[in-house]
């Protein structure tokens, strides 16, 4: 008899900066499943000047959280979609308790279970990893002028795409950041664990990024 086997979810949780979108990417590549990365998402809107965008541009420079409704629709009508059928990583989200006890009731109703990968990097790497950070304006490829620089000068690799520095990697906010994540964030580790989903730590700085992709790969599919 032919089984389904159940959507997979990876929840990639960690501080700004931990890596969980240079994970994200690398492992899009290696598992096949969909990217989904809240804070592209809402960066999209800013860029784009929609409505959503223009009322947030403020807070998304500032570093404050964006209200839970609007991170949960942008969220529910993605995860519909095509490409995440056979697995999804969510990078980003959930940020707070609503959001994560939206998406436990979401992932119930739908008979997936989730497993979170907790990257864990010392907040003074962490400063110092945001300071370096610099991303495509074209294509959104992440890069760090201190371990992982283009090739050409605030040019992307990929597409030659103008690289920035985002609004909020500027060093006053980071620690804004920080304090944002240790307040609001890191309880939703708990709640998630209090669901029953499995929780792996891992050190987000030992290694590159392809080791360390390399070891959740291999925790997944075992
Ligand atoms: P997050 O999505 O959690 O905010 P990013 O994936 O954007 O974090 O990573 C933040 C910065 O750290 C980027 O400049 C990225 O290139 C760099 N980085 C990510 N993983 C590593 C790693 N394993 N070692 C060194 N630098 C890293
Ligand atoms: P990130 O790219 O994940 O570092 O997110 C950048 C910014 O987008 C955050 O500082 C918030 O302003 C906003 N954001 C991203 N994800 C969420 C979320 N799940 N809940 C609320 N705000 C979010």
């Amino acid at each position: 008899m032919e089984t389904t086997q159940p959507r997979r979810c990876l929840i990639l949780f960690g501080a700004p900066g931990s890596g969980k979108g240079t994970q994200a990417k690398l492992l899009k590549g290696l598992l096949g499943w969909a990217h989904i990365s809240t804070g592209d998402m809402l960066r999209e809107h800013v860029a784009a000047k929609t409505e959503l965008g223009l009322r947030i541009d403020s807070a998304m420079k500032s570093g404050s959280l964006i209200p839970d409704e609007v991170v949960n629709m942008l969220v529910d009508e993605r995860i519909r979609r095509e490409d995440c059928q056979e697995g999804f990583i969510l990078d980003g989200y959930p940020r707070t308790v609503p959001q994560a006890d939206l998406l436990v009731r979401t992932m119930r109703a739908s008979g997936i279970a989730p497993v979170v990968v907790h990257l864990k990097v010392d907040y003074n790497i962490i400063v110092a990893r945001l300071a370096s950070r610099r991303l495509c304006s074209q294509c959104g490829q992440l890069y760090s002028v201190a371990s992982n620089a283009p090739i050409v000068t605030e040019s992307c690799d990929y597409c030659g795409g103008k690289l920035i520095t985002r609004e909020d990697d500027k060093p006053e906010v980071i620690w804004k950041r920080l304090e944002t994540y240790d307040n609001q964030t890191f309880p939703v580790l708990y709640f998630l664990l209090g669901a029953g989903y499995p929780s792996h730590d891992f050190d987000g700085s030992d290694g590159s990024p392809q080791v360390i992709a390399g070891r959740i790969v291999q925790l997944l599919l075992g």
